[in-house]
């Protein structure tokens, strides 16, 4: 299928396409606008959304620590207080109960303490005991009050904290924690004669060198003590107890990775990581690299040190951070992050939202305004296209059509070839018939305006023609009378009257060559006499034919003799000429003339009355011969 040109789309689809196009831009504009407005909103809901979230968990966090502070604060002054009543008479006999000697060295908790039973202060269960060396009788005394006191306390803060355990620096340790799977197995029973943990981070943080404040610390995520799979992960948090000076024992509480934050604490925020970096930057929790039941290397989560891009981005982020309250984007790891510490372990709790995720609900957002904008515009643009094709496109093609067919009727030549052309549109196929309608009738309007000035020209020498006609004798050719009367009446308004003569000339007998020789020879007889006569005169004398065989002649003289010089020149001129009549009939015709000065005449008929009477009287003399009126009559 051809493609249509620009130029040959009808009007109408060219108006409806502009249309579209505008409207699309504008359409376009307020959807980049909507754009970047949803997208703001979105990133502000976001960012309340992920701070809520964090605020969430560093609550639960605080909260829990703030529990487990108080709880080790409770047994640690629970436990001095019965430290301070002293030893008891019946602490030897309690401890072989409680705590039966080992063949491999010390001794080791009873299974009634964990499976639950009797014991002299009352029913215990859940607890295991791992006692390293045989026990004098202040150690006695501590095993058997802090056993007490684990339990009592540790039954109190259960099940928000599943495990309260005190140990001393002599590789002693006494647990609550009924939960356990394991059922504290390691301590009870498997447990080496020589486990020596005082090496471990948890015991460590709790010496005077390492805590000098005696308050409540956390260790980062390390594997569990009893754990030489290292999957199992573990936070603990330890707070140390002195007495009369001297550090006795450290009260613990340890976390399992997977309580530390339970999946309802976390409350599903979409591609959301809740992230536990320590103060230290050791890495507590992250959803994709500290999985439990995951065997990896305790180094491999020291944000300081490793090599993980994404980690050290994470902890660069903090330290430049400098550890404080964070709400927005972090470029550094292409995400939205809420950041808050939580006091009693010292950790940084951060959730943090890939910038992806925001942006795809602002496209989807965009997208579904986009189709919206798309749909409305193809609406509009038929809407267009109809009513500009039915209120402009159609009369405007009736009216071409229309044109086209004035323009053919002034259609004169085949240069100018009158036909739609397919590649014009409307408007300028009408602009096209106008230019041609307009060369042809410029050119009509010349054509008749030369045959206008043609046929005036025609006329106007018709015109000439009739007035010569009008003004001629037929026959002779001469002036006529009507002619002669205008011309004399003129002159004798225009010249001195004194100086102006008429001759009236008559031929003598002329009645003869008619009778004699027939009309036709008296008619070419009287031509040539006219002939004559004018040929005798000068050229600005007057000259015509009266009627009949009398002519008349008005000359202008000196005075009356010069006027009878003239009149006798023409007497004797004619008078001499040879005329044929007939083959061998030859003669001469005479002529008479009367003469009349103008002088006191003021009009043509005056001055013919008295040339003619002059003529009357030559006639009366005898003929041939030329008589000037009578001198009296004259003034
Ligand atoms: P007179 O010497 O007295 O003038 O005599 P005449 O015969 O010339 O005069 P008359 O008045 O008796 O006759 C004039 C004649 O001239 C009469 C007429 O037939 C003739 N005539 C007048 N007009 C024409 C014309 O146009 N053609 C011809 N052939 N004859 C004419
Ligand atoms: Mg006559
Ligand atoms: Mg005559």
């Amino acid at each position: 299928m051809k493609m249509l040109a620009p130029r040959t789309m009808s009007i109408s689809v060219r108006a409806a396409v502009t249309l579209s196009l505008v409207i699309g831009f504008l359409f376009l504009a307020s959807g980049m606008a909507a754009y970047f407005d949803i997208k703001r909103q979105a990133l502000d809901e976001a960012l309340i959304r992920l701070d809520g979230q964090n605020r969430q968990v560093a609550e639960l966090q605080e909260g829990r620590f703030t529990r487990l502070s108080a709880a080790h604060d409770h047994a640690k002054q629970l436990l001095l207080a019965e430290l301070a009543e002293g030893p008891s008479p019946d602490d030897a006999r309690n401890l072989d109960t409680l705590f039966p000697r080992d063949r491999r060295g010390g001794r080791r908790s009873s299974d009634r303490l964990f499976d639950g039973g009797r014991t002299p202060f009352g029913y215990v269960r859940g607890v295991g005991a791992y006692i390293g060396t045989e026990p004098d009788a202040n150690q006695r005394a501590l095993i058997l009050r802090a056993t007490r006191v684990a339990h009592a306390v540790g039954e109190g803060i259960r099940p928000d904290l599943k495990s309260l355990y005190f140990f001393t620096p002599d590789n002693t340790l006494i647990m609550f924690a009924p939960d356990r799977e394991d059922k504290l197995g390691f301590y009870r029973k498997k447990a080496p004669g020589n486990l020596d943990f005082q090496q471990e981070t948890f015991a460590k943080i709790s010496t005077a060198a390492l805590n000098p404040s005696r308050r409540t610390r956390c260790t980062p995520l390390v594997h569990i003590l009893y754990d030489t799979s290292g999957r199992t992960w573990t936070t603990g948090c330890m707070s140390p107890v002195d007495w009369n000076g001297r550090h006795i024992g450290t009260w613990g509480t340890s976390l399992l990775l997977n309580d530390l934050l339970s999946a309802d604490e976390l409350n599903g925020l979409r591609a959301t990581d809740t992230v536990l970096v320590s103060a230290e930057g050791m890495l507590i929790r992250h959803p994709r690299y500290t999985l439990q039941s995951e065997a990896r290397s305790e180094q491999l989560l020291d944000l300081k040190q490793t090599r993980d891009p994404q980690l050290r981005a994470l902890w660069q982020f903090i330290r430049s951070n400098g550890g404080k309250t964070f709400l927005g984007h972090a470029p550094r790891l292409a995400a939205h992050v809420s950041m808050r510490t939580i006091k009693t372990p010292g950790w940084y709790v951060l959730t943090i939202q890939n910038e992806d995720v925001i942006q795809a609900g602002a496209l989807r957002a965009v997208a579904r305004v986009a189709i919206t904008a798309f749909l409305c515009l193809l609406l509009q643009g038929i809407a267009i296209s109809l009513l500009i094709r039915r209120y402009v496109g159609r009369p405007l093609a009736r009216l071409t059509e229309r044109t086209r067919i004035l323009t053919r009727r002034f259609q004169s030549d085949v240069d100018f070839p009158t036909s739609a052309r397919p590649e014009l549109d409307e408007v300028e196929q009408l602009g096209h018939d106008f230019d041609d309608m307009a060369e042809k009738l410029t050119r009509a309007h010349l054509n008749l305006e030369q045959q206008v000035a043609q046929r005036t020209d025609q006329l106007h020498r018709a015109n000439v023609e009739l007035s010569r006609l009008a003004d001629c004798d037929t026959l002779t050719g001469a002036p006529n009378r009507r002619r002669i009367l205008y011309d004399v009446e003129e002159q004798l308004a225009l010249r001195n009257p004194r100086r102006l003569y008429m001759l009236v000339i008559d031929i003598d007998h002329f009645k003869r060559v008619n009778d004699t020789y027939g009309h036709l020879v008296g008619d070419r007889i009287l031509t040539e006499v006219a002939q004559d006569a004018r040929s005798l005169l000068r050229d600005n004398d007057l000259f015509g034919r009266i009627g009949g065989e009398e002519f008349m002649a008005l000359i202008e003289t000196s005075g009356p003799e010069e006027a009878i010089i003239v009149a006798e020149r023409l007497r004797s001129g004619i008078g001499k000429t040879k005329r044929m009549f007939a083959d061998r009939a030859a003669g001469q015709m005479t002529v008479s003339i009367g003469i009349a000065n103008a002088q006191g005449k003021s009009s043509f008929a005056q001055l013919y009355a008295a040339a003619d009477a002059a003529l009357y009287k030559a006639k009366h003399r005898g003929r041939d011969q030329c008589v000037l009126e009578d001198e009296s009559s004259a003034n």
